[in-house]
């Protein structure tokens, strides 16, 4: 049977190489589980995907979507009944197997979380790959022993899909945050509705700055890499820790061996893609700890699969504030 797919082809020898188009179900890899894809959303990667901005397709036609909610409708997985709702980001898909924005998907058995209880389908779209991010990088925190007590926690890229994720996770658990942002208007957004602190304008880190530097924060969830980073780590009290979790700003890292040497500072890395399941049903099980008292603040619209090309050039425009949520049937 045929279903409604984002159907990308290779830019290089096609004119238009992102359609809706109806895709045969034996295009789809025969894998243990099928999905009915009720909701991906549109995240940045996606976005360069679709306008063909930055090679993020390995192979061409594919589907693109990183992040997947769907419910079970064929099976050969114990584990995975018909009828049950699963989550999938990362693992490759929307990159080098076909994505999300699709109405339909086939997957590994290993690649799938369980929908917890308390998680809506459509929260679950809302805090995707960029939720999943921050809340890896939360633990990572937590595991290296930086509790609300001893300090505060600096987040870098703070307005951004990671960074919002970070600071409202953060606030919540009781810590001090202080969000970094060029957004001049972010303030009411960081403060009154994710819960930061106090706010630091990028400029103040965005340059190459002394090694070390006095102690500001016992931790950080960087997004940005580059000379922000490079200033997280020497602005970090004795023993803390900052994250690095993105690049928004640059890929490059200078700096010295000293707040290493000198501070005991570590830096740890957090990668959502292929981290491990154990880590996934972590991070989705807090998420849901959360839910059970609060809900979600992170603005978001919802579209559907057939705006999913409009909405893809107008993120990478700037044109778009919070999430994109896509229901895809
Ligand atoms: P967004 O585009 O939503 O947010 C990035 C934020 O970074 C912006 O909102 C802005 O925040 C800040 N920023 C943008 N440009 C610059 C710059 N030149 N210098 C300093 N700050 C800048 O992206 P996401 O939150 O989705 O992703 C953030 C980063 O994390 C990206 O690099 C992404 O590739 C990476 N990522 C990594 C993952 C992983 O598994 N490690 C998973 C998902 C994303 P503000 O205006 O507040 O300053």
């Amino acid at each position: 049977m045929a279903f409604n797919a984002l159907w990308l082809t290779d830019p290089k020898t096609d004119t238009d190489p992102a359609n809706i188009v109806q895709v045969d179900e034996t295009t789809l890899p025969h894998l243990p589980v099928t999905l009915r894809v009720l909701y991906s959303s549109l995240n940045y990667k996606d976005a360069l995907a679709i306008r063909a901005k930055a090679p993020v397709i390995r192979q061409f036609p594919l589907i693109p979507g990183i992040d997947m909610i769907g419910e079970v409708i064929a099976s050969e997985s114990i584990q995975w009944p018909i009828g049950k709702l699963a989550i999938v980001t990362g693992w490759g898909i929307g990159e080098q197997y076909h994505g999300g924005l699709a109405e339909k998907f086939t997957a590994k058995a290993e690649w799938l979380t369980a929908l917890p209880e308390g998680i809506t389908p459509t929260d679950a779209a809302l805090i995707g790959t960029a939720g999943l991010t921050a809340m890896l990088a939360v633990l990572q925190l937590e595991q290296q022993g930086i509790t609300p007590e001893k300090g505060p926690i600096a987040v870098s890229g703070a307005s951004g899909g990671v960074g919002s994720f970070s600071t409202w996770i953060l606030a919540k658990l009781g810590y001090e945050v202080i969000a970094i942002s060029g957004d001049r208007h972010a303030e009411e957004y960081l403060v009154q509705t994710l819960g930061a602190s106090s706010i630091l304008p990028r400029s103040e880190l965005s340059e190459s700055g002394r090694k070390l530097q006095p102690e500001r924060w016992v931790g950080a969830i960087d997004c940005v890499g580059s000379h922000t980073l490079a200033n997280l780590l020497a602005a970090t009290q004795r023993n803390g820790c900052v994250v690095a979790c993105g690049m928004a700003q640059g890929l490059e890292l200078t700096t010295s061996v000293a707040p290493f040497i000198l501070r005991s500072i570590r830096l740890v890395g957090v990668d959502s893609v292929y981290c491990e399941v154990a880590q996934r049903n972590a991070a989705w099980q807090r998420f849901a700890t959360l839910l059970s008292h609060s809900s979600l603040p992170i603005p978001y619209q919802t579209i559907g699969l057939q705006q999913a090309i409009e909405f893809a050039g107008r993120l990478l425009e700037g044109d778009i504030r919070g999430r994109i949520v896509v229901q895809t049937t």
